[in-house]
């Protein structure tokens, strides 16, 4: 994967964010752009979730 300009455009993440918000900026952003992976902790709560995600890179 990766880096998906136009998704990061249209994305963005807010500047104070929660951490729900972080989790589904994060979730949507594993589905679309492989530029950076999630903070360790927001990957714990997708994994605990159940939530698959490219682990590659
Ligand atoms: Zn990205």
């Amino acid at each position: 994967m990766k880096f998906n300009h136009e998704w990061h455009l249209k994305h963005k993440m807010p500047l104070k964010a929660s951490f729900e918000q972080r989790l589904a900026w994060h979730i949507e952003h594993a589905k679309h752009c492989g530029c950076r992976k999630p903070p360790p902790k927001i990957l714990d709560e997708m994994i605990k979730s159940g939530i698959q995600i490219e682990r590659g890179q």
